[in-house]
């Protein structure tokens, strides 16, 4: 029986591992120690998706939230080490690009346990974001490199890293919507609470730090949705860091006028919100899949994307927020349209396969 000591502490993070969790359960070869970190911890950003995806309770809850990136990525590695020291491992499993993804791998390549990276190489080209340097950083000091699309593995190749080590599985997100996504409908729920008739909303989401840490763009943002808001509904679950800032800066009251602006939603009724919305805008990695999951017109609200595949096959539009008019353009331009069919994320089956590797 081998040891697994998974780190993570971000709400796609719960999301992603999830399915992989539970075929590490089903091996009856592995044993999984769940650490999370403490980086989401309000009930509706981490014990939802415990709850809603079945998944076991963390054996160590760290409880490092809050504060600068240094500050909370140290706090982090502190702690992961102890546990690491305590538990000894035989490798440790991280997931995507958040801080808590960072201080695993790190704690874990310093004490020489493997470590086995799940999103790796992905790339945004703009170091200017705090996932892409947690990202490049976690794919440096990993021993398995589990890529979502070829364009990922295409980057590793070409950052030199041995062809052994990157292991095309496909995107876990696709595994979570087959298994998960398909068991929600358009009856009840969120949508008729809210009063959303389908195909008839756009469905909203913001939290990037290039967005909410820049109040010209976020005002882009929030200007664009308000004229959305005029012909068709706009349902904006916040994250409570767009909560925050919009408060600060006295907006919230203005457009909670025009906008349904609702708390963090579970993965249930999030997954019906972008089912049957007409177009979805986002600055979400998760988000912008799931919008193609579903077969859903998505504007991502960005400079770049690393989910390019989709930009390229008509599906995703990237709007750069840089004025209201931008925005409402490209959001115009999207909605109703479809792209070509592809299918870049594997077939449901990357945590079988990760599990697979793990094993052995
Ligand atoms: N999500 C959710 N409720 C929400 C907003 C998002 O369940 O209110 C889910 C969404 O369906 C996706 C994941 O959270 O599976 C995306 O996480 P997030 O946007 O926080 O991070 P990113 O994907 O950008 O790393």
């Amino acid at each position: 029986m081998k040891k697994i000591v998974t780190v993570l502490g971000a709400r796609p993070q719960f999301i992603k591992a999830s399915v992989v969790s539970h075929a590490m359960r089903q091996s009856n070869q592995l044993q999984e120690v769940l650490v999370h970190t403490g980086q989401h911890f309000d009930a509706n950003m981490s014990d939802v998706f415990f709850k809603e995806l079945g998944m076991h309770r963390p054996d160590h809850f760290l409880d490092v939230h809050g504060g600068s990136h240094g500050a909370m990525t140290g706090r982090m590695l502190e702690h992961v080490e102890k546990v690491l020291l305590a538990e000894k491992p035989d490798a440790v499993l991280v997931y995507g690009d958040t801080n808590s993804t960072l201080a695993g791998a790190l704690a874990a390549a310093k004490l020489h346990i493997p470590v086995a990276h799940v999103e790796a190489g992905l790339r945004s080209f703009n170091m200017a974001m705090p996932e892409e340097i947690n990202r490049i950083l976690t794919d440096r000091i990993s021993r398995w490199l589990f890529t979502p699309t070829a364009t990922a593995a295409e980057h590793l190749k070409r950052e030199g890293f041995a062809a052994a080590q990157i292991i095309p599985v496909g995107d876990v997100m696709y595994d979570v919507a087959l298994h998960h996504g398909a068991r929600v409908h358009a009856d009840g729920g969120l949508l008729a609470l809210l009063g959303l008739k389908p195909k008839n909303y756009v469905l909203a989401t913001i939290h990037r730090a290039e967005n909410t840490d820049h109040p010209q763009r976020l005002a882009a943002i929030v200007d664009a949705l308000t004229a959305t808001a005029q012909t068709l509904p706009v349902v904006w679950p916040l994250h409570p860091r767009t909560r925050a800032v919009l408060q600060q800066t006295s907006r919230l009251d203005a457009l909670a006028r025009y906008v349904h602006l609702i708390d963090p939603v579970g993965y249930v009724d999030m997954v019906q919100l972008e089912k049957y919305a007409a177009l979805i805008a986002t600055d979400s990695g998760g988000v912008q899949k799931e919008a193609f999951f579903y077969q859903v017109p998505c504007v991502t609200l960005r400079d770049e994307t690393e989910w390019v595949e989709l930009v390229n096959a008509g599906w995703n539009r990237l709007a750069k927020p840089n004025s209201p008019g931008a925005v409402v353009s490209a959001i115009e331009a999207a909605l109703g349209s479809t792209g070509q069919p592809i299918q870049p994320y594997g077939e449901g089956d990357a945590a079988q396969k990760i599990v697979n590797v793990l094993k052995d």
